[in-house]
């Protein structure tokens, strides 16, 4: 559940009064507060209280978040539609990274200096400081850019596991998929291109369509075309009818894809980003057999038995994937927490072909 954490909570009820009474390291944070589901730009304020390490629990570690991408599934959070729910008021963010300026008597996993990633959902981490158990964040290295260790534990490990986990892929199989532009998406056309399968990538039009046709490409894309173009420019470009369709879109583009699988082939829908259902003709059921699978990166972590050491893993993974520089980070587009709103309005643009960040560091920092 997204919640505030056991400091949080603290600091939500109790907030400047709570810091007048602490003794020792005292910071000054500041928190994007959900009262009530809504409209993210109606729905959230910022709120300004102090923290102490003193009142660190043993397994406990202050974190300094450096960073915090607005993701299409906070958004649904805030509003309510996903299937995390928030205890209210709480702090939205599941993803982000953050150094360790203070930790309790007990942690074992990382020390004051260490950069550290969420490794557990709903940390909260739209705000400058928080206090967090050891166990719910994951030390990577500190050489990785802050935007890249921002953005690192959502969709890399999806891109990864969409790709590894359904079909059996070989070098010159197809896939195809729809919101080729997301960070998915881009991810998913450099870890097929690393692999030698081809890729279909159904974009929406747009007038900076030779530029983006342009940026997939240079990624690995195979294909670059719109739904709509989507049968002729597989028929032209020869490639064999892809064995896996990954879906993050639904409505017609999801349609389109379910349609251009082989017989037997596997759709996998991840996300419905046009808010319309997924329609799949019944001849493609019951004539070519078409596989129909959902995936959800947090609800198959907590389904495994050891879902925290898969997810350790796919972090350690994703890092050595972006320091060998096998997959390049997605470009973003960073705005101090303070212009969260501007950001959040940023982050609600179609065709925007950028990651939105909430920083936290001074202007001039290499990120
Ligand atoms: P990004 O924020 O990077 O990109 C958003 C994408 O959605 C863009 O491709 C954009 O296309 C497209 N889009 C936005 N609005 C529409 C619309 N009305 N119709 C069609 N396409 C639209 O996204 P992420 O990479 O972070 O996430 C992509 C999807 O994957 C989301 O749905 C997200 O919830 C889902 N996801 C699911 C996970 C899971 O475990 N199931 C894990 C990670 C992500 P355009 O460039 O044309 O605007």
């Amino acid at each position: 559940m997204l919640h505030a954490t056991r400091f949080g909570r603290q600091l939500l009820t109790s907030g400047g009064q709570w810091a007048r009474s602490a003794v020792g390291l005292s910071t000054h944070c500041k928190s994007l507060v959900l009262e009530q589901h809504g409209c993210p730009e109606e729905a959230l304020h910022l709120k300004e209280t102090e923290l102490s390490s003193e009142l660190l629990g043993d397994h406990d570690v202050l974190v300094n978040i450096l960073a915090a991408p607005i993701n299409p599934s906070d958004i649904n959070t805030i509003e309510g539609k996903y299937p995390l729910k928030p205890a209210l008021p709480g702090i939205p963010g599941h993803e982000g990274v953050g150094t360790v300026v203070a930790v309790g008597g007990k942690v074992t996993r990382m020390r004051v200096g260490d950069r550290v990633v969420p490794i557990e959902h709903s940390q909260g981490t739209w705000r400058s400081h928080g206090v967090f158990h050891e166990a719910h964040w994951y030390k990577i290295p500190k050489d990785l850019p802050i935007a890249t260790a921002a953005t690192m534990v959502i969709n890399p490990p999806t891109a990864l596991r969409l790709l590894e986990e359904f079909v059996t892929l070989q070098p010159g199989d197809t896939v195809i998929q729809t919101g080729a532009t997301s960070a998915v998406g881009k991810y998913v056309i450099q870890l097929a291109q690393q692999r030698g399968v081809h890729t279909i990538n159904i974009v929406r039009d747009r007038s900076s369509r030779p530029e983006v046709e342009k940026e997939l490409k240079e990624l690995g894309a195979t294909v670059v075309c719109t739904a709509e173009e989507a049968p002729g420019a597989l028929e032209v470009s020869g490639l064999d009818r892809p064995k896996l369709a990954l879906d993050c879109v639904c409505g017609p583009a999801g349609t389109a894809v379910a349609k251009l699988l082989e017989p037997g082939g596997t759709v996998v829908v991840y996300g419905a980003m046009s808010k319309q259902p997924l329609s799949i003709p019944p001849h493609l059921l019951i004539f070519q057999d078409l596989r129909v699978r959902g995936f959800w990166l947090t609800g198959g972590y907590a389904q495994m038995k050891e879902g925290w050491k898969v997810k350790e893993q796919l972090a350690d993974r994703v890092c050595a994937l972006f320091r060998q520089k096998v997959i390049k980070p997605v470009p973003v587009d960073c705005m101090p927490l303070e212009q969260w709103q501007d950001a959040l309005k940023r982050a609600k643009e179609g065709f925007r072909d950028c990651k939105v960040l909430l920083t936290n560091y001074p202007e001039d920092a290499c990120v």
